[in-house]
């Protein structure tokens, strides 16, 4: 690869509604098909880490998808691999690979862990399975090296969480003047606020560094991701916001509805603030076109794989 490309990864988790809050499917069935229509008119490739669950209720949607993108494994019921011995977790990601294999009639052989957690036995069944990827490694930064200082202000959240009777948290400038800009702090409560800002800021804290170096070292190629589903859809977002040349992001269909209509989010405020339903789809198309216009080629995870010195290369 030259210094000059930059790649932009778009992927979607798909599953039920917000889980584990959700259990019904709206998302896959009525977002996505509207999702791949935008993806259709901007006439890019993303991929797309598809529950099993996802694939036996709505097989058409999924096999629609399968034809412009990549189809990989996300478990068969968004499971929580790290609560699950070797065996549960052998059976999950072998049923989702086998539905999405019978659905879409091509090979699946990447994957991305639910919630992000997963520990050493799920690398050990992806390599006996012969997955030859894995992205389910949330770098610890939100947009890039730009904002890497939120790291600093993760101890700080960590701390206002498990002890809500702390003083007002002190955010990092940076982040603050980001945050600032797109919602109203005044309306939140101290301890909603820190568990909202716990939650956007700390992408990999149930990933130990050690599992991090036992993928490096199984084999599987490791393609982090480095652009939080939050982000894309901030109201603010704009891909000037973007510092890096390789961007992995990542959404849900399930972002694309109107949550409300399907479960009680009372208590779960966040959804309020944030940006979603049908509003997010009409801002796919822009936000696709504004990162095309910095620069970037949309790729699937697969291609760009294949563009930075194949599946057996670690970086
Ligand atoms: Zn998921």
């Amino acid at each position: 690869m030259s210094n000059q490309e930059k790649f932009f990864m778009l992927t979607f988790d798909v599953e039920k509604n917000f889980p584990p809050h959700g259990k019904s499917y709206e998302g896959v069935s009525e977002a996505l098909p509207k999702i791949l229509d935008v993806l259709d008119d901007e006439g890019i490739r993303t991929t797309m880490f598809v529950t099993g669950r996802s694939a036996e209720l709505h097989p058409d949607v999924i096999r629609r998808a399968s034809k412009k993108h990549e189809i990989q494994c996300h478990t068969y019921n968004h499971d929580i691999l790290d609560s699950m011995t070797k065996d549960e977790q052998m059976a999950s990601i072998s049923k989702c690979k086998e539905i999405l294999e019978s659905v879409t009639g091509k090979e699946v052989y990447g994957f991305r862990a639910p919630y992000l957690r997963f520990n050493r036995d799920t690398i050990e069944v992806l390599k006996e399975l012969g997955f030859k990827y894995d992205s389910s490694i949330l770098r610890r930064t939100l947009i890039g090296h730009g904002l890497n200082a939120i790291k600093k202000v993760n101890k700080e959240l960590l701390e206002l969480v498990l002890n809500p009777g702390e003083e007002l948290i002190k955010f990092h400038k940076s982040m603050a003047e980001m945050i600032s800009k797109t919602m109203s702090l005044r309306k939140m409560t101290k301890k909603d606020a820190a568990r909202f800002f716990y939650y956007i800021t700390s992408p990999s804290q149930f990933i130990e560094s050690r599992t991090e170096n036992a993928i490096e070292s199984s084999g599987l190629r490791e393609v982090k991701i480095n652009l939080r589903s939050i982000i894309l859809r901030l109201p603010t977002f704009n891909a000037s916001m973007i510092d890096e040349d390789v961007v992995v992001g990542y959404l849900h269909p399930w972002e694309f509805i109107d949550l409300k209509k399907y479960i009680d989010i009372t208590g779960l405020l966040m959804f309020n603030w944030l940006f979603s339903g049908e509003r997010l789809l009409n801002a796919l198309h822009e936000r696709i076109r504004s990162i095309k216009a910095r620069g970037y080629k949309f790729v699937t995870m697969s291609e760009y794989i294949e563009l930075s010195g194949g599946f057996e290369k670690q970086i």
